[in-house]
């Protein structure tokens, strides 16, 4: 196959040093330090406004950062034009050519770069072909869909072996099924070709199909960088918390600790055991994950409450508790399990192990 002839590229290693940038008083960018590893996949998650867009226009060199250093393959590259750095990109609205073929768009950073002409024809080919876009080649790009143009984006930011692909919420316009279709591929090709990859997005699910590691930023600072299952069943704090997932996250105060266990005085007046070792006295948040819940009337941490609503979401039931004393506690139940369950205006038990508190320091 033709297309495997744009080999596996080593991509290049990417650090970020204490980078900060500001635009008149708003500080996008507070001091960021972040490294990607060579073929590694990292995606930038976060609300609208944290600076995700930002950060990529400094790696990018659209933006020369006030203080800090990004250094590409070991190089500062903080200064280098866009040009320099060998750098492919796609954005969400980050139009073709209009007025350029599908193949002439692909080729356009291969006559940047001026290669010979049968290297540009058969690079071309071979990318497109990556992308699925095979003998799309002669059509212009309003003569495509969405999500084909944005296969013919990626093809064109990956046709010249970029040391670094960088998107920035590449399928935001494309339908649900498109999107988690275009996640996939994105991914394969990604590992394929181990590129270095930076992946802005604002959607959890979508940071944790694809990535390695995920950044969470938060007012231009990261508030935690981890795997997926570090972000999700270990969030350093509540931002991230409550950030990626849904979770409950209830105040109170380490009541007693023994050995790797402690319980836990919420301040609802529930009492809750808990994996760990805190001090006792120490102002703690126990986060609970709401599909760790199970129909129990005994064990270590029974939870009761009136159902107040349930919500029906096709794999689950989604189940809102008031708990004596007033507050709320969110339980997911997978669907299809054979014994009733409550319904609105009935009392219901749940339990959770104790490794499944998670304890967050709260000051
Ligand atoms: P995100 O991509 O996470 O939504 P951005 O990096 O685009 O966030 O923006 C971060 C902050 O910087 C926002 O408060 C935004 O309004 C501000 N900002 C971004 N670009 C500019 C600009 N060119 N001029 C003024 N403010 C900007
Ligand atoms: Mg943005």
């Amino acid at each position: 196959m033709a297309a495997a002839d744009l080999r596996a590229t080593a991509g290049a290693r990417l650090q970020i040093r204490d980078v900060a940038k500001a635009y008149g008083p708003v500080q996008s960018l507070d001091g960021v330090s972040l490294d990607v590893q060579p073929g590694e996949l990292l995606t930038v998650l976060g609300p609208s406004g944290s600076g995700k867009t930002t950060l990529l226009k400094v790696v990018a060199g659209f933006e020369i950062p006030e203080a800090g250093i990004v250094l590409l393959g070991g190089q500062d590259v903080t200064l280098a034009r866009p040009a320099q750095r060998g750098i492919g990109m796609v954005f969400q609205n980050y139009a073709l050519f209009p007025h350029m073929t599908v193949a002439g768009n692909v080729a356009f950073p291969l006559e940047m770069r001026r290669r010979s002409r049968a290297d540009i024809v058969q690079r071309a080919a071979d990318a497109l072909q990556l992308v699925g876009l095979a003998g799309y080649e002669h059509r212009l790009p309003r003569q495509l869909s969405g999500g084909q143009q944005q296969r013919v984006a990626l093809a064109r930011a990956i046709v010249f072996e970029p040391a670094l692909l960088l998107l920035d919420e590449p399928f935001g316009a494309l339908d649900r099924k498109l999107r988690e279709q275009m996640q996939l591929e994105v991914r394969r090709l990604q590992r394929r070709l181990g590129l270095t990859t930076i992946f802005i997005t604002h959607d959890q699910e979508e940071a944790l199909v694809l990535s390695d590691r995920i950044a969470i930023p938060n007012r231009g600072r990261m508030e935690q960088v981890g795997s997926p299952a570090e972000i999700y069943d270990h969030p350093d704090n509540a931002f991230v918390a409550d950030f990626v997932g849904e979770s409950n996250l209830l105040p109170g105060t380490v009541d007693a600790a023994s050995a790797g266990c402690v319980r836990i005085a919420l301040d609802c007046g529930l009492l809750l055991e808990a994996a760990g070792d805190w001090a006792a006295g120490t102002r703690v948040g126990a986060l609970i994950r709401p599909e760790r819940f199970t129909p129990a009337m005994d064990g270590p941490n029974v939870v009761r409450g009136v159902v107040i609503e349930i919500v029906y979401v096709g794999s689950a039931h989604k189940y809102r508790l008031r708990l004596d004393g007033g507050s709320e506690m969110l339980v997911r139940l997978a669907s299809g399990r054979a014994s009733p369950l409550p319904g609105v205006g009935q009392t219901f038990a749940v339990g959770l192990a104790p490794e499944d508190v998670h304890l967050l320091r709260l000051d």
